[in-house]
């Protein structure tokens, strides 16, 4: 058996509290703990905060609506 190559293994993974900023207002909603490699710069995550996601969500599907809805809707 040859296990050299997965002996090698030297996880550098952290977990890092990262702030996720709201795409839409720059609005920070959240800290999320996140996996970074080693000691790399971290800044914050992009995302939307569930306040936008709804509002987008209602507009996305006015506009399906809107456009007639063409493609039959798999889910309800
Ligand atoms: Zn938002």
């Amino acid at each position: 058996m040859d296990m050299d190559k997965t002996q090698k293994i030297k996880n550098p993974i952290r977990f890092k509290t990262i702030p996720k900023v709201c795409s839409w207002y720059k609005k920070m909603y959240e800290l999320n703990l996140w996996e970074v490699d080693g000691d790399k710069r971290t800044g914050v995550s992009h995302g939307m905060c569930p306040e936008c996601h709804k509002k987008h969500v209602a507009q996305y599907k006015a506009d399906v609506e809107a456009s007639g809805e063409k493609k039959g809707a798999s889910e309800d």
